[in-house]
């Protein structure tokens, strides 16, 4: 079991970054927090916030940056549109060991670097009919 504390963002595959901020900003009104490459996972990420600081719903806007990006191969088949929902969890390495333990069946056995420094891992769509879930732990919650 990850325990998770909180619906950490939602991400959203799109094929431009920019063409999409219209809605976000125009429409729904979210705050803009930036944007970040993610060189590991060829994608560029649009941060927007909704809400409260303290308390605030993000969503992660993800680009592909090449043809090799999982994104890529997302919209490929896919299409544009939600793309997975992002947990955050503490100690994301024993939670992964957990869970590998469980029978769970994962993306990634091991964490890997994410947006603002984050250390992230996907649990396989297959374990959680169809919606890929992303387990997330902030550099700030991490132990060492
Ligand atoms: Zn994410």
């Amino acid at each position: 079991m990850v325990n998770a504390s909180a619906v950490n963002h939602i991400g959203i595959a799109v094929r431009s970054v920019d063409a999409q901020r219209g809605f976000y900003e125009d429409v729904l009104g979210a705050r803009f927090e930036g944007v970040e490459e993610v060189p590991d996972q060829h994608v560029r990420v649009a941060f927007y916030a909704l809400g409260p600081a303290d308390h605030a719903v993000r969503l992660e806007l993800l680009e592909p940056t090449s043809a090799e990006s999982p994104i890529a191969a997302f919209i490929e088949k896919r299409g544009e549109g939600l793309h997975h929902i992002a947990y955050t969890v503490r100690d994301l390495s024993a939670r992964l060991a957990e869970l590998k333990a469980q029978g769970v069946r994962l993306i990634d056995e091991r964490a890997r670097m994410g947006a603002h420094g984050a250390h992230v891992a996907f649990v396989h769509p297959k374990a959680s009919m169809g919606v890929l879930t992303e387990l997330c732990e902030h550099a700030a919650h991490r132990a060492g």
